[in-house]
């Protein structure tokens, strides 16, 4: 399956959830600085929103957020004058890709799953996809 690109990947996002024991969102953000998303090492707290527009998240659930956070500051730091549309459109790519695999999962249908309920337990795959959209970029 093409989604399988980072077993590393996925072993180290599940490795933070059972042996540290951080939650899905802690363990995509640590990832993300691990796995060098970020040139700069990469501190939360600092995203420049400039040129990428805030998104409404509450469908989202926390992991999802999470990956956001993590691709509104990776493209915050580009210099790329598409990095505004680079951002939705590595997001919607992102979702497209996440509900397949959701589907997948349960009865085979493509359709709008509740972020709630669908993602629980999905940290590693979220944070596989996260990390094909980044290096599409990099
Ligand atoms: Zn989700």
């Amino acid at each position: 399956m093409k989604s399988l690109s980072f077993p590393s990947a996925r072993l180290y996002i599940h490795d933070l959830l059972v042996g540290n024991g951080l939650t899905g969102a802690q363990a995509i953000q640590q990832g993300a600085r691990e796995f060098g998303v970020f040139e700069d090492g990469g501190n939360p707290e600092e995203i420049e929103s400039v040129g990428i527009p805030e998104r409404d998240l509450t469908d989202c659930c926390e992991c999802c957020q999470a990956a956001y956070k993590v691709l509104q500051q990776f493209f915050s730091k580009r210099s790329s004058t598409t990095r505004a549309l680079d951002m939705e459109t590595a997001w919607k790519s992102f979702r497209n890709r996440l509900n397949y695999y959701r589907a997948g999962m349960s009865s085979g249908k493509v359709r709008p799953l509740n972020c709630q309920l669908a993602c629980s337990n999905l940290a590693p795959v979220i944070f596989d996809l996260l990390l094909q959209e980044v290096h599409r970029y990099s």
